[in-house]
């Protein structure tokens, strides 16, 4: 007998079982036997999207994996929309480099990178002024927050509803106090987000999605572990920087690296303000790592 098929997102799998959201209610599910005879179980991955058809109470069986648009490696979860990029306003100082490093792997994951300001109540106008204007108006969502006041906590329970987002961010930074800001009884303990990245030798982690009470899933341990950049060529790179490919096609050479090339329209937006110094300073960086990547190969 065929009952009609529910649609819904796996949130987590555990010893054979996967729990699957679908329109509000946790429904545990197992495989259909195909699956398990093509030795397919390891495909299924929270945030893939099944067909279900029913059991009794909330049981049932997956019938159907719906295409992955991505699959992010760490934490390993399919079908990320966005990624919450988290840092402290103060205490401690953000690290520039790093959150263009974080920008870098966002972008080249196909996800959308949005930076989350911590701690507002502790940081000055001055901290706030020059988070702010670490990127030129408009190129890089920002949200400032406060898990203290409460600050901008809703701006980003509006920006996580109906997607699926993992955090990422160094620790200490706030990730485990926004989530518990977002979702008071959630007890994470502070410091719990980032402890899971540690890659202990006996752990099998079993990666969650989280689900928020305002239809919102959530990764339960932060994003992007690694920090050597990926394999890309010294022309992809550019292709990760919003405020270059803003400028495709515009230098005088097709090939253009953006470094000492003559009439190239970056240096040009560097010079104008158009592009922030410490932006086209990270794309130096990353196009030296890349190049001699290169050559130790
Ligand atoms: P994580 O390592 O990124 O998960 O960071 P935590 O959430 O554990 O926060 C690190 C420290 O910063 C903890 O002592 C928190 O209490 C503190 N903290 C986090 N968010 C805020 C905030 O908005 N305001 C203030 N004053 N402290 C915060
Ligand atoms: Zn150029």
């Amino acid at each position: 007998m065929n009952l009609p098929g529910k649609e819904g997102t796996i949130i987590k799998g555990y010893s054979g079982f996967y729990y699957v959201l679908s329109e509000g209610t946790i429904f545990t599910c197992s495989l259909r036997g195909k699956f398990r005879q093509k030795k397919m179980e390891q495909t299924f991955l929270p945030g893939d999207r099944v067909v279900i058809s029913l059991l009794e109470g909330d049981k049932g069986v997956i019938e159907e994996v719906l295409p992955r648009k991505n699959e992010l490696l760490r934490p390993t979860i399919a079908n990320v929309d966005q990624a919450l990029l988290v840092f402290s306003l103060t205490s401690p100082d953000p690290d520039f480099a790093l959150i263009d490093r974080l920008l870098l792997f966002t972008i080249e994951e196909q996800i959308e990178p949005i930076l989350i300001w911590t701690k507002s109540d502790l940081a000055t106008e001055e901290c706030i002024e020059k988070a702010k204007e670490s990127f030129v108006q408009g190129q890089i969502k920002q949200v400032i927050v406060s898990a203290e006041t409460m600050n901008g906590i809703e701006a980003v329970k509006n920006l996580l509803r109906q997607r699926i987002t993992v955090l990422a961010g160094p620790s200490g930074a706030g990730k485990s106090s926004l989530l518990n800001a977002l979702q008071p009884g959630l007890a994470l303990k502070t410091g719990e987000v980032s402890k899971k990245t540690g890659r202990g030798r006996h752990t099998t982690r079993h990666v969650e999605l989280l689900h928020l009470s305002f239809d919102a899933l959530v990764a339960d341990t932060p994003g992007f572990s690694t920090l050597n950049l990926p394999a890309l060529t010294a022309p992809q790179l550019g292709e990760l920087f919003p405020e270059i490919v803003d400028l495709m096609g515009q230098c005088r050479f097709n090939s253009c690296l953006h470094r000492t090339e003559p009439d190239c329209a970056v240096q040009e937006a560097v010079e104008k303000g158009l592009i922030h110094q410490r932006r086209y300073e990270s794309y130096l960086l990353f196009l030296e790592e890349l190049i001699n990547q290169d050559r130790r190969k």
